[in-house]
């Protein structure tokens, strides 16, 4: 607040802000680089500060942490609200360029999907877009594992799929989370099928790429799946919610049973985080609305809605609404009010 404001940097005066949690009126300060809220600000008369008033609130970038970025338009998600994305299975080749294009949100990804011979997603038409590593040792599956970090992947894909065909090894498995940690890179799994979702878990896989819908959990492994564990990479399990995939709005019993396990991993203490399997059929080109509903029927309620989808600070990158949200705000319909703005352009609106 004592550093001198020059042509490099932009002050605003907003009306409140979320990070980690509501805070009031605040005055930020945007260089081409960062969006970052001033300290001790005199935010009660920020209207005397010098600073313009850009009436409404901004959040951090809203990140869907399941998508695929190889059957959809990446550069229709912009406009769509999203400013971030994980790409959780695709062309190694493709994604590393769209990984460098700003048209397209802040991406992570896990490159191809690694399955057994003849596993999920091997089979299905669409995965000849993507790529698809079928595995059958454990020195195989490390030296694809390889081959997706070389090509700028943070993540690593695996399927475990009983229903569709034949799963990998838990040697393999074991390899394939091993070696990624060794790497750097966490372990997403797509687990389907009774028993796959706790025998990820069991492995060390530090994500699903969905919330478990083959079987009701018990409550027991639920609780052990929300808690901290130092075999993950960063100390905790996490689930993506892919509630709206199973029908698309209608619901049905694959999404109650995913809505329970959900509710209580939730109240567990577990990391929920948004995302749609954005690309796996009809799904709107960003937000999607029917999830946040989703996700708030299964008790991801405010704060932990927003945590869900919110990337962890302002950053250079933010969501802007133009209004501030009340006790009888509907958060889902008002989050799809959001535009997605970069500190340049907020230094141009100026
Ligand atoms: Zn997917």
């Amino acid at each position: 607040m004592t550093e001198p404001v020059g042509a490099a940097s932009v002050d605003y005066a907003i009306d409140a802000y979320w990070e980690r949690g509501w805070h009031g009126p605040a005055i930020v300060r945007v260089t081409p680089s960062s969006i970052t809220v001033l300290p001790d600000a005199p935010t009660a008369d920020h209207h005397n500060s010098g600073a313009r008033h850009l009436p409404g609130v901004l959040l951090p970038g809203f990140r869907d942490s399941h998508v695929h970025l190889g059957l959809i338009e990446p550069r229709s998600l912009i406009a769509g609200g999203l400013a971030a994305v994980d790409d959780l299975g695709g062309d190694p080749g493709r994604l590393i360029e769209w990984a460098s294009d700003n048209m397209v949100p802040a991406l992570r990804y896990a490159g191809a999907f690694i399955t057994a011979p003849g596993g999920y997603p091997a089979t299905r038409a669409w995965a000849a877009t993507l790529s698809v590593c079928e595995v059958s040792t454990p020195e195989q599956a490390i030296a694809v594992v390889a081959e997706q970090v070389a090509a700028g992947a943070s993540l690593i894909k695996v399927t475990l799929n009983t229903d569709d065909g034949p799963v990998i090894a838990d040697e393999t498995l074991d390899a394939v989370v091993e070696y990624s940690h060794s790497r750097g890179c966490e372990v997403v799994a797509h687990a389907q099928g009774i028993g796959q979702a706790q025998r990820a878990f069991d492995a060390g896989v530090d994500r699903l790429a969905h919330t478990p819908w083959s079987e009701r959990l018990d409550d027991a492994l639920i609780e052990t799946m929300a808690q901290s564990d130092p075999r993950f990479l960063g100390g905790r399990h996490s689930w993506v919610s892919t509630l709206d995939i199973h029908g698309y709005g209608q619901r049905g019993i694959d999404c109650d049973i995913a809505s329970d396990n959900l509710r209580r991993f939730h109240l567990a203490g577990g990391i929920v985080r948004y995302g749609t399997d954005l690309g796996n059929g009809d799904l709107p080109p960003g937000l999607n609305q029917r999830e946040l509903v989703a996700l708030q029927d299964a008790g991801v309620r405010n704060d932990a809605l927003l945590r869900a989808l919110c990337l962890p600070s302002l950053g250079s990158t933010v969501s802007y609404l133009p209004t501030v949200p009340d006790a009888d705000t509907d958060l889902a319909q008002w989050l799809m009010t959001a535009t997605v703005l970069t500190a340049p352009e907020l230094m141009r609106t100026r």
